[in-house]
């Protein structure tokens, strides 16, 4: 594109009206044609480089797909000019391991986890219009997860639309290292679709996020964050996701965002944001038998039962810190072996 065309600034809202299909381009709206126009959701660097291809994934119906069967409908424009330079430069990033992640720019490492979200988002979605599904939690059903994941749409469309988030950052991501000598699973993914949180690892690198907090939970972790910027063992990553999780599940409020109206010559939307939190407080109260929970669910691996988590009511079970509340390190787990 030369120059000096002006890109088109329209944003676009597939939550109007559930404009969710395969035969309409998930970024701009266009009509696509089922089994041509459409672009992996976990792209084809990942199911190589992982041989992901083999692997699958479980959906809310309980249905299984393939991870190379997950693709959302994408015009040529978007996969061409958006969607594909975007999976281009990640790939090179990834390359340089976990300083590659650190440097990278923050919108364009929200907007590549944004985009594989969203994929799974939708496909769940489509999921549930299939007359013959009957999904366990039907998500589509619930208003305040919809307005959610209407909101989280607004920043992501700059990943077609020139666009600044003027002074905010639309997500929490959180960047961990695993100590490599502890650690044997190249490639993880997970998700929690209902507080869009997130979570894929790549190698050593883990990317842990709440995608819709407008970065109020990397606020309020920082503290944790800090302390966790060393090579982790993959228990106390698997902690620091449940922490996360959790607190994306504790979040009470949903950002609302508003494009500046287009002039005439503007190259780039600028997108303002506000959090109504007049109605009540930002986080729901913290419980920690509820935590619980999100750790035994993280620490399935460890299979760590309830009463181990949960010992000390009062404190459930850390490998971050020990008893006087210092970051531990810890060589491996379990300890004795
Ligand atoms: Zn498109």
């Amino acid at each position: 594109m030369p120059a000096s065309a002006p890109a088109d600034l329209t944003l676009y809202d597939p939550f109007e009206g559930m404009q969710f299909s395969p035969r309409i381009c998930f970024l701009c709206g266009a009509s696509t044609v089922p089994g041509q126009d459409s672009v992996p959701v976990f792209a084809d660097w990942l199911l190589d480089r992982y041989q992901l291809r083999e692997r699958s994934i479980k959906l809310l119906d309980m249905s299984i797909v393939a991870y190379p069967g997950l693709r959302i409908a994408c015009c040529e424009q978007c996969r061409t000019r958006h969607v594909e330079p975007l999976e281009a430069h990640l790939e090179q990033i990834s390359r340089q391991g976990v300083q590659g992640f650190r440097e990278l720019d923050e919108q364009l490492l929200f907007l590549w986890l944004g985009k594989m979200f969203y994929g799974v988002l939708v496909t769940e979605l489509l999921n549930e219009l299939d007359p013959l599904a009957v999904p366990r939690y039907p998500l589509a059903e619930n208003a305040q997860m919809l307005r959610r994941f209407q909101a989280f749409f607004q920043p992501l469309q700059a990943l077609r639309v020139p666009m600044t988030y003027e002074d905010f950052v639309p997500g929490s991501v959180f960047i961990l290292e695993t100590d490599p000598a502890q650690d044997d699973m190249p490639f993880e993914y997970d998700d929690d679709l209902s507080t869009i949180a997130f979570s894929i690892k790549l190698n050593e690198t883990v990317l842990v996020a709440c995608l819709v907090d407008n970065g109020i939970i990397r606020q309020a972790m920082r503290q944790v964050y800090r302390q966790a910027q060393r090579p982790l063992h993959p228990v106390q990553v698997a902690e620091f996701k449940a922490r996360v999780y959790y607190a994306a599940y504790l979040l009470n409020v949903v950002p609302d965002y508003y494009p500046r109206p287009v002039q005439a010559g503007d190259r780039e939307v600028i997108m303002d944001t506000l959090i109504d939190d007049t109605v009540g407080d930002i986080f729901n109260p913290w419980d920690n038998s509820a935590y619980a929970q999100s750790l035994l669910e993280m620490w399935k691996r460890w299979q760590l039962p309830l009463s181990e988590i949960m010992a000390r009511p009062e404190e459930p079970l850390s490998f971050l810190y020990d008893a006087h509340g210092q970051p531990r390190h810890l060589e491996r787990y379990p300890e004795e072996s």
